[in-house]
């Protein structure tokens, strides 16, 4: 007999709708992740390495060219200074760090407070450390923090609030007054921030992004994530890092050393060279897919969905309502799928409560012109 330490986990969706993508042949604009390559050179400077022979382990805590690089990305972009050697942790991928700070934190009894619609890598990670994940519902519509839910969910055994701005899957950003008031609302407890900025580089329409790792009142208890695979189109290199104060890095390094020691050496190596060549790459990252988002939501103007631009990540929710108000939005998902030849991300899924009379789902426009151009023909001829 299994005793399952996750009986309520099962494939994940991302999972679920790319496989029926590729099964029926639907274009999918379902999990996130580009359709086109990533820089010419970041991709020769891998080759590069492993013929170099640069294939062994690299130190756990990543290669210090690499923590080095971030930390100057982080200062050019943010303003201020990170140490590479004490606050930079190199991982595989987001997920590993998310993973590594929620264990190295959160002990059995404690509870974390998620915001829905929320990631589904957060649940799972609390629950293996012998957490309860507390779920505050974002305001319907435009989602951001309603403070009076959150102020009601933080209870003496709250240990630490998972943020994610860009959001995915909606989009919306969290602002610097956010953090000024939620840095006011947990001043005085025992509380870390767990900051997933996976997307820090995709905020559109000159709106900065408001980091954690700026603001001098959260830091200090904070974990702030990110992921090489978003910001230089390359997700299958489950590349990552995790920026920390030195004592809070400490503890989740004694985590990260056992779950995967180090990451991929010879990735390290070439984006450690490509950021040091290429520093304007993460500088034309928004216009890049601000133009993107433009040319879709452009093309998908005279569809029957209904849409507000997304206002940072590489997804667009679109409301089915005018189109099948009687299909929920799984079925409506697989309904896109099947008859229409589209795979998209149900939104619901993301919910512990999903909220019955929603009708969205979500599009990853990381993807080349043509295939923006199929998905809306299709989308609009519906
Ligand atoms: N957080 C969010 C919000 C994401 O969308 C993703 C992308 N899959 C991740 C974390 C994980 O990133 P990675 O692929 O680097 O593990
Ligand atoms: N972050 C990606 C998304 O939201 C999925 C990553 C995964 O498949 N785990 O689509």
């Amino acid at each position: 007999m299994i005793t399952s330490k996750l009986p309520n986990v099962g494939t994940t969706i991302f999972t679920t709708m790319s496989q029926l993508a590729a099964q029926t042949g639907a274009l999918n604009l379902s999990q996130g992740f580009p359709d086109f390559n990533g820089p010419q050179p970041l991709l020769e400077a891998v080759a590069r390495h492993v013929l170099a022979g640069h294939n062994q382990y690299s130190p756990s805590i990543g290669l210090p060219a690499l923590r080095q690089q971030v930390a100057a990305k982080i200062a050019r972009t943010y303003g201020v200074a990170v140490n590479a050697d004490h606050e930079v942790t190199i991982t595989p991928g987001a997920t590993e760090a998310i993973f590594c700070a929620i264990q190295a934190v959160v002990q059995s009894g404690d509870e974390v407070i998620v915001f829905d619609p929320c990631y589904d890598s957060y649940a799972p990670s609390v629950a293996l450390a012998g957490g309860r994940c507390v779920h505050v519902q974002l305001t319907d519509g435009d989602f951001r923090i309603d403070w009076q839910r959150l102020a009601d969910a933080i209870t003496p055994r709250t240990r630490m609030i998972v943020l994610n701005s860009p959001h995915n899957p909606s989009g919306a950003l969290i602002t610097r007054d956010d953090l000024d008031q939620l840095a006011v609302l947990i001043a005085e407890r025992d509380i870390h921030v767990l900051s997933d900025e996976v997307y820090e580089h995709l905020v559109f329409d000159g709106a900065g992004h408001a980091s954690v790792l700026a603001h001098e009142a959260l830091y200090p208890r904070a974990f702030v994530v990110s992921s090489f695979g978003k910001t230089y189109h390359v997700t299958g290199w489950k590349t990552g890092y995790v920026v920390a104060p030195p004592a809070l890095s400490a503890e989740l390094r004694k985590v990260h050393q056992y779950v995967n020691f180090c990451g991929v050496t010879p990735l390290q190596c070439a984006l450690a060279d490509f950021m040091a060549d290429h520093p304007e790459h993460v500088e034309q990252l928004p216009a890049f897919y601000q133009a993107k988002r433009d040319l879709f939501c452009d093309l998908l103007q005279p569809s029957r969905f209904s849409f507000t631009r997304t206002a940072g990540t590489y997804f667009q929710l679109v409301d089915y309502s005018r189109i099948r108000p009687d299909l929920s939005d799984v079925d409506m998902a697989l309904w896109l799928t099947r008859e229409h030849g589209v795979a998209t991300i149900p939104v619901s899924v993301f919910y512990e409560k999903p909220i019955p009379e929603q009708r969205l789902v979500r599009l990853c426009f990381a993807k080349r012109e043509e295939t923006l151009r199929q998905a809306a023909e299709k989308l609009c001829a519906i």
